[in-house]
């Protein structure tokens, strides 16, 4: 049975044991992963937020072009889409050239429909969006409702197949089921793979019927020489193109899949020599799948963020095509001329001290980064810990000693006290959680935008850049707003309200 044969993709919690409540420091993180046992997940006795799944899977879903969106969920559910149409719209304009708006609707489920079933407002949605609109896709995105009153999302889709034009892709996303919201990237994944990865039926036509021995050469050829390069939000279009560069140049096409993939050319990614992760937390999924199914070999090690982080993901995937001396040639080259680069920035950053906020595999390649550049890393927080990045905290200790580590799934309360007693020179977190730290006057940068470079050699070269710009004036970045916490949680300890596991 293979991983993909399931309606839905299993939950992170029962898939990898991964981790959301953890406050202390670095070493204190690696004790606990010591001797290979998996760490066991705590609770916090008061939290302020978490994040619903709905909000990264919605924006890998409505980056398809020619998809609907259909949410089969209450009117509120993904309501984020109306703030990341911001960000679809220039994404979709880097790679097409013109803009378009995300396009979603929503069964908008009421008291009535949690009585009476949602299948039958579900099933005119989607033959309604079908004839209006003719997509190639119709995604039906399901939330806490359906999942709570049993609607048979899977069973009418089925039911429905003939009867639509469109391809119809169920997406299972009931917030309840998970708190560790990367489950949404295996949700997408399995979405995608269990619909639409077929080959084209005119292809299998035309084999059957004409003899195509070059043809068939000439794809044997290319797929030796291709490798799946995966975007599940990791990177901007600049981002791409600066991996694409740079496997470019050791003579290897590359198939990014699956952000703004066209949903008729998604089947190539079963014919690749290698699948590169460039974020291990975001594909292993698919990954796994496409080797256990298509014998497809993968790498999921490195995050390119960083200068020597990008040299060992060059190096990994170059040593599968026997093309260690080129990648060490092509290493060379760009390093000396980033070194060059830099003199200027490394000069103004040293000593500078900065506290590192994303995905845990992020800030921890992002940790190494600021390090390259002259910083001083003094705290991080990691949205949840699983077993991928444990190899990067030995790195992380190695650079910054035993600082202080929090794995925090939102909780800006524990930040703040953390930002208090840190007073970092230069936050770096992402632009929805650096109002904490703007509010305290501190500095921030947007660790990732869909629009900015920070992969590779030039993602190096340009947040250098961008963060010199930062702080060479930080009043334009400074708010002096009062954050909602009495003076007395400050001095209490950030962690005070985690329980850890008994193990
Ligand atoms: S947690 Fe449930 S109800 Fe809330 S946004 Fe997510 S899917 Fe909707």
């Amino acid at each position: 049975m293979s991983l993909l044969d399931t309606k839905q993709a299993p939950k992170r919690e029962d898939r990898l044991h991964p981790c959301i409540s953890y406050g202390g420091t670095v070493c204190g993180l690696r004790k606990k992963l010591g001797g290979g046992c998996m760490m066991q997940d705590g609770e916090r006795e008061f939290a302020q937020g978490s994040l619903c799944l709905l909000l990264p899977a919605l924006a890998i879903i409505n980056s398809m072009p020619n998809n609907v969106t259909l949410m089969h969920a209450a009117v509120g559910c993904g309501s984020c889409l109306h703030s990341q149409n911001g960000s679809h719209r220039g994404a979709y304009t880097a790679r097409f050239g013109k803009t378009e708006d995300a396009m979603w609707v929503s069964t908008a489920l009421s008291e009535t429909d949690v009585i009476n079933g949602g299948e039958t407002k579900l099933r005119s949605a989607i033959l309604e969006v079908d004839r209006l609109y003719r997509p190639k896709t119709i995604t039906v995105v399901t939330g806490c409702v359906p999942g709570i009153i049993g609607d048979d999302v899977d069973g009418l889709i089925d039911d429905l197949k003939e009867n639509v034009t469109a391809t119809i892709v169920p997406v299972h996303c009931e917030g309840f089921k998970t708190k560790i919201w990367a489950t949404a990237y295996d949700a997408v994944y399995h979405g995608i793979g269990r619909t639409l990865i077929d080959d084209p039926e005119e292809w299998d036509r035309k084999k059957e019927v004409l003899p195509d021995d070059a043809g068939d050469f000439q794809f044997e050829y290319m797929k030796k020489r291709t490798v799946n390069l995966f975007n599940i939000s990791s990177m901007s279009k600049i981002d791409e193109d600066e991996l694409t560069r740079l496997l470019n140049s050791l003579d290897l096409d590359v198939n990014i899949f699956p952000l703004y993939t066209d949903t008729e050319q998604m089947w190539r990614v079963k014919y690749a020599a290698l699948s590169i992760s460039t974020c291990p937390t975001h594909d292993d999924y698919f990954l796994k799948f496409l080797e256990e199914k298509y014998h497809i070999p993968y790498l999921l090690q490195h995050m390119p963020i960083g200068i020597a982080n990008t040299g060992d993901w060059i190096r990994l995937a170059a040593k599968h095509f026997g093309k260690e001396e080129a990648a060490e040639r092509l290493i060379a080259r760009e390093t000396a001329d980033l070194d060059r680069a830099l003199v200027p920035y490394r000069e103004f950053f040293a000593g500078k001290t900065a506290f590192v906020s994303a995905g845990e595999y992020r800030a921890l390649a992002t940790s190494q980064l600021l390090h390259e550049l002259g910083f001083k890393i003094i705290g991080v927080r990691a949205f949840h810990h699983d077993e991928f990045a444990e190899h990067e905290y030995e790195k992380l200790e190695q650079i910054a000693g035993d600082i202080p580590f929090n794995v925090a799934n939102m909780q800006p309360f524990e930040e703040a006290n953390m930002l208090k007693r840190l007073n970092p020179d230069l936050f770096l977190g992402h632009s929805q959680s650096n109002a904490t730290a703007a509010k305290m006057g501190i500095p921030t940068h947007t660790v990732f935008s869909s629009s900015l470079p920070y992969i590779g050699y030039r993602g190096a070269f340009e947040l250098a850049r961008r963060v010199y710009k930062q702080l060479i004036n930080p009043v334009f970045g400074k708010t002096y707003f009062k954050l909602p916490y009495k003076e007395s949680w400050y001095k209490e300890n950030p962690f005070k309200y985690i329980r850890e596991a008994v193990e």
